[in-house]
């Protein structure tokens, strides 16, 4: 995806691995420094240097047509445009006048779009390796005496030794099975689980079941869809799909929905490896009407920099002037022990959320009151003036809230809303909160973003994400025009953690 694209070209010393395949119009950025860093070679033929100048010169292609032979005629040392130095044409390069070297203007500019990923690395070592002949296991083997390999795998950690054991026979013999042995045992699942990690690109019929620490089959391969909590949707047959104590891990989206763990996994399965690992993340999406309330949600997922980020928006028809009993009906839902209806980390009863959405249906106008004389100079000042159906909000309850403790954010919106159901008053004010979060990599419901989401981890998001908003790197996966443009304040500013003992939330 786009993460993807501005990572390639990040190591420009490893360049000299890529293949000459790419020339296409998409790389025509990147082409300027591949092709610098082979020019010079001298016993190239004359026909590529030509090539190649032709290449570098794209503002001189257009002023001369037969720019080749004309190029090579030029005096060294002259360069052609003298405002822009990085694609000079002249046949001498710019060297350091301390060290000699070349310099390569692009370099600099490459190494801009480098977002600080282990994937990149992956990519540039296999590029690496490409072409070394593969040799047999027991002739890579024998290049060290077994002391010494004795010795190598005496700095690896069960999960390292465990993988080399498994890579091939001649591997296992000098690793031993014991290590799989210590992985099976009871206190070691986080290592197991680790070492299964790694299989996963290996089996997209299967599925790593946490709670048991075994791939199982998929029973609906590419057919899993997200359903309700109270439906039973089982991925896989599982021996502990019945055991309150090894359940599922999900985590809450809004009232009567959830997200299995087992979704996040083959969401992302799906972007990193193949279709078939998967299912499509377009197939996530859903837009419904609680069935016991009049609110109505939608979500939408994205996956950025490796990581499952969601976005629910919830929105309810709201009356002026709500009395605080009011406000409680519209809000929380008594089936599920008073949680607000609209999608909310596990940390919403600290901090300001939800005085801020209480403040936000203050700002709904109320309507005209009184009779006689006063009510008709109430209504004729109201049709003169107009007050606009725009409501802004105010400085507490409009900025967007970061929660401090999992990578949440909510935006609270007063709208304008169609009620189809209401042909008397067809535009209404609707309350919109909007939240924004991110689920983590997938690799286990013990990755920090996962588990501190649904408040079973520590996690710090001020320091974590900083000043990168989640809602702004979600957004920029489908439009660049409509990034939330609110600053972001904590959630809660005085880390106070009273939970249900504190009474702001109710
Ligand atoms: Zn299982
Ligand atoms: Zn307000
Ligand atoms: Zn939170």
């Amino acid at each position: 995806m786009a993460e993807t694209i501005s990572r390639k070209k990040s190591f420009g010393f490893l360049n000299t691995f890529r293949s000459n395949k790419s020339t296409s119009a998409d790389s025509r950025a990147t082409s300027v420094s591949e092709w610098s860093l082979e020019e010079p070679q001298p016993e190239r033929k004359a026909s590529r240097p030509r090539n190649k100048l032709r290449k570098k010169s794209m503002v001189n292609l257009r002023a001369t047509t037969s720019s080749s032979t004309q190029l090579r005629k030029q005096a060294p040392g002259l360069p052609q445009h003298s405002s822009f130095p990085a694609i000079s044409v002249a046949d001498e390069w710019d060297r350091d006048a301390q060290t000699g070297e070349r310099k390569d203007h692009t370099e600099m500019l490459h190494s801009l779009t480098y977002r600080g990923s282990a994937e990149s690395l992956i990519e540039k070592t296999q590029l690496l390796f490409a072409r070394i002949p593969a040799q047999s296991a027991s002739g890579f083997l024998s290049r060290f005496p077994p002391a010494i390999w004795a010795r190598v795998v005496d700095f690896l950690g069960p999960a390292d030794a465990a993988s080399l054991a498994f890579s091939c026979k001649p591997f296992r013999d000098v690793v031993g099975t014991e290590v799989w042995r210590y992985l099976n045992a009871q206190e070691n699942r986080g290592l197991k689980i680790d070492f299964l990690g790694r299989l996963d690109q290996d089996l997209p019929d299967h599925l790593l079941c946490f709670p048991c620490a075994i791939y199982h089959l998929r029973t609906q391969k590419g057919q899993e869809i997200l359903r309700p909590t109270n439906i039973a949707n089982p991925l896989f047959h599982c021996p502990n799909a019945s055991n309150l104590e090894k359940k599922v891990a999900r985590t809450r989206l809004t009232v009567g929905r959830s997200l299995p763990f087992p979704f996040v996994q083959l969401i992302l399965r799906a972007q990193k490896y193949s279709p078939a690992h998967g299912i499509p993340i377009d197939s996530m999406s859903r837009r419904y009407k609680d069935r016991d309330s009049d609110w109505w949600h939608q979500t939408r997922y994205a996956v950025a920099n490796g990581h499952l980020l969601v976005r629910v928006i919830s929105s309810a028809f709201a009356e002026p002037a709500l009395p605080p009993a009011g406000l409680r009906k519209l809000l929380y839902s008594p089936n599920e022990k008073f949680t607000p209806y609209f999608s909310v980390c596990a940390h919403w009863m600290d901090g300001e959320l939800m005085p801020s959405v209480k403040c936000a249906l203050s700002h709904i106008p109320k309507p005209l009151e009184g009779g006689g004389i006063a009510g008709v100079a109430a209504e004729i000042k109201y049709r003169m003036n107009k007050p606009s159906p725009l409501i802004t909000l105010c400085s507490y309850c409009r900025p967007m809230r970061r929660c401090p403790e999992c990578p949440s954010e909510y935006l609270i919106e007063l709208r304008m809303q169609e009620d189809r159901s209401n042909p008397a008053k067809l535009f209404k004010h609707a309350i919109v909160v909007t939240r924004w979060c991110d689920l983590g990599d997938g690799s286990s419901p013990q990755s920090p973003e996962w588990a501190a989401c649904n408040g079973e981890a520590k996690f710090d998001s001020v320091g974590a994400l900083g000043k990168r908003a989640i809602s702004g790197i979600f957004e920029s996966q489908f439009t660049v025009d409509q990034v939330p443009g609110q600053h972001i304040v904590s959630m809660n500013p005085k880390g106070e953690n009273l939970g249900e003992a504190g009474h702001k939330w109710y």
